[in-house]
Order: C-alpha cells, then structure tokens, then sequence
C-alpha cells in the first residue's frame, strides 16, 4: 500500500492486511503514525525497531497492532541493521499485558529499510524463524517492515516454519 509520506500534515489512515484464512491484522492509525516516523528517508536516519503490542478481538479473530515500541537506549541501530535490546521492550510487553488484565500481548516485531518496497533479509528471515522456534505462547506472530514508501506485513506460524508476505486490504470508513 502507497503512503502520503511526503505530505506531513496528511492524516494518518490506519492499514489493514489480510492473512491467508481471511483473517485480518489492523495496524491503528496511531501506531501507523508512530511507525511512519522513523521511515528512513535521508541517507544519516538509521534503522530503528520494536515490538508489536495488541489484541485478538474475540467476535472475529482480528488482531489489532494497538502499540508498538520504539527505539530504546541500549539497542545497536546502524543504517541497515537494528538489534533491539530484550530488556526495555520487554517491560512494555509485561506491562501491556498487566494493565490489559491479559488481554494485550506481544504480536511481534518491526523495524525499518532504507528502501521503497522492503524485503526481508537473509538476517531477518533467520531472526523471524529464531523468534518462532522460542516462543511458546502463540501460533503466530508478525514482522512488520516500515519502508520509506510501503510498510509491508510478513506472518509466521510456529508449526509451518512458513514466511508469508500479506496483502494489504482496503480500510473500511
Ligand atoms: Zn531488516
């Protein structure tokens, strides 16, 4: 999906993509905005990353990317790499989930490209894979990645060590 990133007073739409079974994944308009500023567009801005926070909604299996973190002191960001230190992000993923009553949890990661149409390295679908293997708690998890032009969706599911790129979907009004 295309996005006014020129334009700075243009209000941010939320985006919406679609999983192979017809669920959807909603990222808000809020973390949309959040992620569109660390889009690398001068050739200094270095990458930059954070998890996915959000929730199932119950009525539909939708998930909905309602908080994301952004860069924190102790991560190694460079212009085509971006390490994220565990300990800070892990925090706010604990205390999403409290505050939530557990109802809003880690959904995943993303991070930036200094490219139009990103996609994924050999690092990162290593790294994606890694992430699937250790974690116990969900069958799926997404990978977000904000170029400076499109911000594209991956999803992994923890049984089939399968990498699927998403489509995006229009936005309902
Ligand atoms: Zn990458």
């Amino acid at each position: 999906m295309s996005l006014p990133m020129t334009n700075e007073t243009a209000t941010t739409e939320p985006l919406v993509f679609c999983q192979p079974d017809g669920r959807r994944i909603k990222l808000t308009a809020s973390v949309v905005a959040q992620l569109l500023r660390y889009a690398q567009h001068q050739l200094t801005d270095k990458e930059a990353g954070g998890v996915l926070i959000g929730r199932y909604l119950c009525d539909s299996d939708d998930i909905v990317v309602d908080q994301v973190t952004e860069p924190m002191p102790g991560d190694k960001r460079g212009r085509y790499f971006f390490h994220r230190a565990q300990k800070a992000h892990q925090h706010a993923i604990e205390q999403a989930w409290q505050a939530s009553q557990g109802t809003r949890t880690y959904l995943g990661e993303w991070h930036t490209h200094p490219e139009a149409n990103p996609t994924p390295s050999g690092v990162d679908t290593g790294d994606w894979r890694r992430k699937l293997q250790q974690d116990q708690y969900f069958e799926r998890l997404f990978f977000v990645i904000v170029g400076t032009q499109e911000v594209r969706v991956w999803c992994g599911s923890r049984k089939q060590a399968k990498l699927i790129s998403l489509q995006s979907h229009p936005v309902e009004s």
